[in-house]
């Protein structure tokens, strides 16, 4: 791997069939640095055919030298990976910072954390049990197996590129699948970097893909008649896209898709502990992660104490370079971003909302190029408001009263996501009891936004189909068969169903 740190362009290859590759057509197209506004990288632009020459191989690969490893095999290759990724943590923290602008403490953390995602699905490649059946008579012997469902194509978003990744690669490599990858134009390059340390740990060509470009990639993706499973991150509106693009050739799909999720604080909640999961909720990755908490449906009589000790957190907050460690919030991923961010706050005083901190781009000058945004709080949102019902995807805080439990419980369900959710609260019963009601794929009490591999993650309603993680997310990757044995060699009446 050889990164080049100065802002000069590099020019980054896709990884097809074992090797590099340029796009046929030969064009390319720039990555930005959101902290500095400059190009620092670019890679292919991937088209029709491309995206066919790498599915392709992930084809060939299955049927060739990958279909024919024991799952053992498969396991050992994936713990060597997982050894290597944990060598190269710091490399790709820094290249992941300087594509989306997540600063390096939380992109160093997700790294550190990949080692031990495929070494858990490493463990698990050879733990795929089938099971035996006694049908109705005594004549059949019948077993299942799992087998791999095929060519994986995953489409991914630029938040969080191969953390996200992991959680769809190492359990499809478990399985025995092949793959190819699309990350998001704006943030392709670990991308292309971890492709070489899967070539490194000795996967066989075609069994890791990766096609760089934009939506009309992913769209050709998506299509391709030879893909089996299309595994997709990224927003509602083009999950939908690609679940119907999956629909005209029968493929399957997980998708992990937006979030408005409720961060709820009771009264009886111990308020230091909620104010700072309410930051970590809505603050922590310049609010740009799927489970954002970005309601806060606080109670009435503790609403000022939360609110104010709210604003003097975020008043401190540390906004800067996103490769210092001491960095607490960075800049928007990228330009466009950063326009739907400030439209939305905009939107929210139109809508009647009242601005408790932030709303404005900061002045100071170390940060002029950059696409930053002040932590916003927005005061006085009711769940009507369209900032209380769309994603924005940024640092942009709604905050909510209520008065009962009950109807905490309402706003909190009233939106058509259903991703994550948050309950403060010592009441034990309580704690259970709203966790049961609330309408999402994960519920945090009295903390908020932790995840790991070995949980099962995904979103309730319009915010996905699937689940990710765990031996559930394993399950996404295989296909049943059952086998049956007649055992008594008798003929049987051949017209009538056995
Ligand atoms: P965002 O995450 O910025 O809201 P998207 O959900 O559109 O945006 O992007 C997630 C991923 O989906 C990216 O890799 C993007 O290139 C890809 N993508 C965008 N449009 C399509 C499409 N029509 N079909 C398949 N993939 C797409």
């Amino acid at each position: 791997m050889s990164v080049q740190y100065r802002e000069v362009p590099k020019i980054y290859r896709m990884w097809v069939d074992g090797g590099h590759a340029d796009s046929s057509s030969g064009e390319t197209f720039d990555t930005i640095n959101p902290y500095t506004g400059k190009a620092w990288a670019s890679a292919p632009l991937a088209n029709e055919r491309d995206v066919d020459l790498a599915v392709s191989a992930a084809r060939r690969a299955l049927d060739g030298p990958w279909g024919s490893l024991s799952p053992s095999a498969r396991g050992a290759l994936l713990r060597k990976l997982a050894d290597s990724i944990a060598e190269h943590a710091e490399e790709l923290a820094r290249i992941e910072t300087m594509d989306n602008g997540k600063v390096i403490r939380e992109t160093l953390a997700q790294m550190n954390s990949l080692a031990a995602t495929y070494h858990y699905f490493a463990g698990a490649a050879d733990k795929i049990e089938g099971s035996t059946h006694q049908p109705p008579g005594t004549n059949f012997f019948v077993y299942t197996r799992r087998e791999p469902i095929g060519v994986v194509a995953a489409i991914l978003p630029w938040n969080s590129p191969l953390y996200l990744l992991a959680s769809k690669l190492a359990p499809a490599l478990a399985a025995g699948c092949t793959f190819v990858a699309k990350p998001a134009e704006q943030t392709p390059i670990s991308t292309l970097l971890f492709a070489e340390l899967v070539h490194k740990a000795g996967f066989p060509a075609g069994v890791f893909n990766v096609v760089t470009g934009a939506g009309e990639t992913g769209a050709a993706l998506a299509r391709h008649p030879g893909v089996a499973k299309i595994t997709f991150t990224g927003s509602t509106a083009t999950g939908t896209a690609v679940m119907k693009s999956a629909a005209d050739h029968i493929a399957d799909v997980t998708l992990e898709l937006g979030g408005k999720s409720p961060n709820i604080v009771f009264e009886d909640a111990d308020i230091a502990a909620a104010v700072n999961g309410v930051m970590a909720g809505i603050f922590a990755a310049t609010g740009q992660t799927c489970i954002a908490g970005s309601r806060l449906l606080v109670q009435r009589s503790v609403k000022d104490r939360v609110v104010s000790l709210l604003r003097d957190r975020v008043a401190s907050i540390k906004l800067g370079d996103p490769l210092e460690m001491a960095t607490e919030v960075g800049p928007i991923a990228f330009g466009q971003q950063l326009d739907k961010v400030m439209s939305y706050i905009d939107l929210g005083l139109q809508e009647g909302a009242q601005l408790l901190c932030g709303g404005n781009r900061p002045s100071s000058v170390d940060l002029k190029d950059g696409f930053f945004v002040e932590p916003t709080i927005l005061d006085g949102v009711n769940n009507q408001m369209r900032v209380a019902r769309e994603e924005i995807f940024g640092p942009v805080l709604s905050v909510i009263t209520f008065d009962t439990e009950q109807e905490a419980v309402e706003i909190a369900n009233d939106t058509s996501y259903g991703l994550a959710a948050g309950i403060w609260t010592k009441d034990v019963q309580r704690a259970h009891r709203v966790a049961h009601q609330v309408s999402a794929g994960s519920v945090w009490v009295n903390t908020y936004r932790v995840l790991s591999y070995n949980v099962p993650y995904g979103g309730f309603k319009s915010s996905g189909i699937g689940r990710e993680n765990g031996m559930e997310g394993l399950s996404a990757y295989l296909q049943t068969k059952a086998v049956w044995l007649e055992l008594t060699g008798q003929t049987r009446d051949p017209f009538k169903l056995g």
